[in-house]
C-alpha cells in the first residue's frame, strides 16, 4: 500500500536477523539477551539475576518475588514422580529461591498446562501435594491460571515473599576472606535423578529410596535462610539449584571475587558415598555439576562463622560445612583435592538450551 507503513509492533525492523537458535546462546546467554539495557524505577532494588527480584513497597519494607517453571520430560517425568510429589517440587523451587534471600514466603499464583487427556485425578493429586507444601510453609495460594497444552503438563509458580526485619542477602556481597558455608548434603538429588530415569541403578533398597528422596522431595529451607539472616551477618547467599561449581561461579562473578574450595570438606552423605563406591562412580561429581539440592549456599566472616556453628545445632538437625574461601587474587572458583595441586575448576552446571549437555 503506497505510503502506508506496516505497524511493526514495537519490534526493531533493522535488526539483524540471524539464524542462530536459542541453543546456540545458551540459558544465560539468552537471558543477557532478553534483558540487557531494561531499566528500573527507584522501587525496583534487584531486578533480574538473583534468586528473587526485590521490591521496596515502602520505606524499608521488601518485598521478594520469584517464578519458576517446570515441564514434563525436562524438570519431572509423569513417569517416574507421582503427581503429588511433583506438585510439591514445584513448590520447593520457589520457596528456595525466597529462602535463598533470607525471606518469608508469603502467597503464589500458579499457572497450569494440561493435555485434554490428563486424568482428572491427576490434577487433583497435583493439587494435594501443592496445597500440602502451602499449608506446610504458611503460603497463601491465591490464583492463578490453568489452560490447555498441546502435549506435555506444564506448571509455573509465581511466589512472593517478604523480609521479616528488612533484611535480604544476596549473591553480589561475598567479601575477600569470607568463609564459604552449605547447609546439609550435596549430589544426592543428581544421584537420585538417574536412578529414577534408569541411567543408574542401585540395588539396595533403602539407598535407592534416599537418593530418590533427595531429587524428588527436596526440602527448601526457609526457616534455615531466615534465620541466619536474622541472627548473622551473612555477605551473600543463594539456593544450589544447579550444582555447586555453577552456582558457587555466580557468588564469585557477582561478587567479583574468586573462591578456593576443598574438595574433602564438601559435604557428600554416607548414602551417596555407598552408592558411588559400589558403582565406582566419583560423588564429587554429582556434588559439583549435579543439581536440585536447594541447600543453602553462603558467605561470611570467619568470626561470624565461629558464632554460627555454635548455635547452628540447637537449631537445626542438617550439617553445616564450611568448605572454603573468597580470595581477590584469583580469578573463578579452585578446588583443592586431597594430596594435590590446587585447580581451577570448569564451571560444570546444568544450563538450559545447551545443544552438548554433558552432566558429568
Ligand atoms: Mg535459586
Amino acid at each position: 500500500m503506497g505510503g502506508y507503513a506496516a505497524p511493526t509492533h514495537g519490534r526493531d525492523v533493522d535488526k539483524k536477523i540471524t539464524s542462530k537458535q536459542v541453543a546456540d546462546v545458551g540459558e544465560f546467554g539468552l537471558i543477557k539477551l532478553l534483558t540487557e539495557g531494561l531499566s528500573y524505577d527507584a522501587q525496583t532494588i534487584v531486578g533480574v539475576g538473583d534468586d528473587c527480584a526485590v521490591y521496596e513497597v515502602s520505606k524499608g519494607h521488601y518485598l521478594l518475588a520469584t517464578c519458576d517453571m517446570l515441564i514434563d520430560g525436562v524438570h519431572f517425568s509423569r513417569k517416574t514422580a507421582s503427581p503429588f510429589l511433583i506438585g510439591c517440587k514445584a513448590l520447593a523451587c520457589s520457596l528456595s529461591d525466597i529462602a535463598a534471600m533470607g525471606g518469608r514466603p508469603l502467597f503464589a499464583l500458579i499457572s497450569l498446562g494440561l493435555p485434554e487427556t490428563t486424568a482428572e485425578e491427576f490434577a487433583q493429586d497435583l493439587y494435594v501435594g501443592i496445597r500440602s507444601m502451602c499449608r506446610d510453609y504458611h503460603v497463601s495460594l491465591v490464583g492463578g491460571d490453568t489452560v490447555r497444552s498441546p502435549e506435555r503438563v506444564v506448571i509455573d509458580v509465581s511466589m512472593i515473599g517478604d523480609c521479616p526485619k528488612g533484611k535480604y542477602v544476596l549473591r553480589s556481597g561475598a567479601k575477600p576472606g569470607d568463609a564459604i558455608v552449605v547447609t546439609g548434603y550435596l549430589g544426592s538429588s543428581a544421584a537420585g535423578l538417574e536412578i529414577v530415569s534408569g541411567k543408574q541403578s542401585e540395588s539396595d533398597a533403602e539407598r535407592r529410596s534416599e537418593l530418590i528422596e533427595a531429587h524428588l522431595a527436596p526440602e527448601p529451607r526457609c526457616a534455615h535462610g531466615v534465620f541466619l539472616v536474622e541472627n548473622f551477618e551473612i555477605h551473600s547467599m543463594m539456593d544450589v539449584s544447579d550444582g555447586l561449581a555453577g552456582d558457587l561461579g555466580h557468588i564469585c562473578e557477582q561478587s567479583k571475587l574468586g573462591a578456593r574450595i576443598h574438595a574433602d570438606k564438601i559435604p557428600i552423605s554416607e548414602t551417596l558415598k555407598a552408592f558411588c563406591d559400589s558403582a565406582a562412580l566419583n560423588p564429587l561429581k554429582y556434588a559439583l555439576a549435579g543439581g536440585e539440592d536447594y541447600e543453602l549456599l553462603f558467605t561470611l566472616a570467619p568470626a561470624e562463622l565461629e558464632r554460627l556453628t555454635s548455635r547452628w545445632p540447637d537449631m537445626f538437625e542438617i550439617p553445616l560445612t564450611h568448605i572454603g574461601e573468597m580470595d581477590a587474587n584469583i580469578k573463578g572458583i579452585h578446588i583443592i583435592s586431597a594430596g594435590r595441586r590446587e585447580r581451577p575448576l570448569d564451571a560444570q552446571s546444568y544450563e538450559h538450551f545447551r545443544k552438548s549437555r554433558e552432566r558429568e
